[in-house]
């Protein structure tokens, strides 16, 4: 069966990493008709907006998308289009799995966690009061009658809303992940000794989903203790559901355990619509120089065959990336011993080496 894909290059080193991916699952046998939106910066004068109506259009006919990163303009008034992707297509939970491969130059071995981070709600709604202004001043006014509590009238506001419909969403596909992929354990990350009716709902939400989930170990943990954790025994952990803030910031800091954001793959899920790409940026000083890592993009193609159904083209993918990383000869400059390695390859050399072992498998 042919499948059709939205294809987002992006902007920055989206174009290349995305040609990279594109290839790379293209190599496995399943058959993908890729369909190409344009969204980011390099289209926002062509098009009036970072984001066109079409790349939404597309995303919902096909329900599922590789996307390149896109980059957040400063200072010209547009949020970010990732965010807003997430957004309007209720792409609910962002899944990072987090898992050293041998070869990688890390002070960590043996990595294999599942980050499953809440993505449309929390203080990433973007619901912001700007300081001063009058909707602002009503606002300090209004907590300050209704609970008693004092702002300082220059200071700027964001909410942070917590739903039961959000969370339960989101600690539900965390356990059926559990489920389907083998795992043992769910732990819910907060701060809800501070946060209570956001953070400590949140906790008791999960509390009610896992009761559903019998085999499945659950158990919570605060932010900051498991910031520690994770840096001293990470090998203690498997799934983590978190909130969006607290998800981005783990994730990075896992992306940190198994040797950098240039591995480290990643999806948004939502009902019936899943929307892949790397946990990385666009890294605009990189654009159009052929030496960033593609292995981020291709691991979140790999994602997106186990998500299609094609668990065999996603273990081959997946096995392909990880011989050439083991071999360590086709790597991009930042998998090699020193930065400025003349023997470093290449993004699209290192892609047609995992092509060649695809091929071969
Ligand atoms: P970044 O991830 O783009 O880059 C940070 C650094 O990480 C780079 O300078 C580079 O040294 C390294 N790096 C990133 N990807 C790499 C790769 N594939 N191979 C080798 N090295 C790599 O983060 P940033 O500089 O904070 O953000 C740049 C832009 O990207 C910003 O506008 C930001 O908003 C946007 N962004 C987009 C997404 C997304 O599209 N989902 C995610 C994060 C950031």
């Amino acid at each position: 069966m042919a499948y059709t894909v939205t294809l987002i290059p992006g902007d920055g080193i989206g174009p290349e990493i995305s040609e990279a991916a594109k290839r790379c699952i293209d190599a496995t046998g399943v058959k993908i008709n890729w369909e190409i939106e344009h969204a980011g910066v390099d289209i926002m004068e062509k098009a009036g907006t970072p984001l066109p109506d079409s790349v939404i259009a597309s995303i919902k006919k096909n329900k599922v998308a590789l996307k390149g990163p896109i980059t957040t303009p400063i200072g010209t008034g547009f949020r970010s289009v990732n965010v807003a992707i997430r957004q309007i297509l209720g792409l609910y939970a962002c899944l990072r799995p987090a898992k050293s491969y041998v070869g990688v130059r890390s002070r960590y071995e043996k990595i294999d966690l599942v980050i499953v981070r809440e993505n449309t709600e929390d203080l990433y709604a973007g619901i912001e009061f700007e300081h001063g202004k009058k909707e602002t001043l009503g606002l300090i006014d209004y907590i300050e009658k209704s609970i008693h509590k004092k702002i300082l009238p220059s200071s700027g506001i964001s909410i942070k809303p917590i739903s039961k419909e959000g969370t339960e969403k989101l600690v539900k596909f965390a356990f059926d992940y559990a489920v389907k992929h083998n795992r043992k354990k769910v732990t819910a990350v907060t701060k809800a000794n501070i946060m209570k009716f956001t953070d400590g709902y949140f906790y008791a939400i999960a509390r009610e989903v896992a009761k559903a989930y019998p085999k499945i170990e659950y158990e919570e943990r605060l932010i900051d203790n498991m910031c520690m954790q994770l840096v001293q025994k990470p090998e203690l952990y498997d799934v983590l559901a978190l909130p969006n803030l607290y998800g981005d910031i783990i994730s990075d800091l896992c992306a940190g355990l198994i040797g950098g954001l240039g591995i480290a793959p990643g999806a948004n899920i939502g009902e019936g619509m899943a929307v892949f790409e790397a946990v990385h940026g666009s890294a605009p000083k990189y654009k159009g120089k052929n030496v960033v890592n593609p292995t981020a993009m291709i691991l979140s193609g790999v994602l997106m065959l186990d998500y299609l159904g094609e668990k065999a083209a996603a273990q081959k993918l997946e096995s392909a990336v990880a011989a050439v990383i083991a071999e360590g000869k086709d790597v991009t400059y930042d998998m090699k011993p020193h930065r400025d390695d003349p023997s470093a390859v290449g993004t699209s050399q290192m892609a047609d080496a995992i092509i060649a072992k695809v091929k071969n498998a």
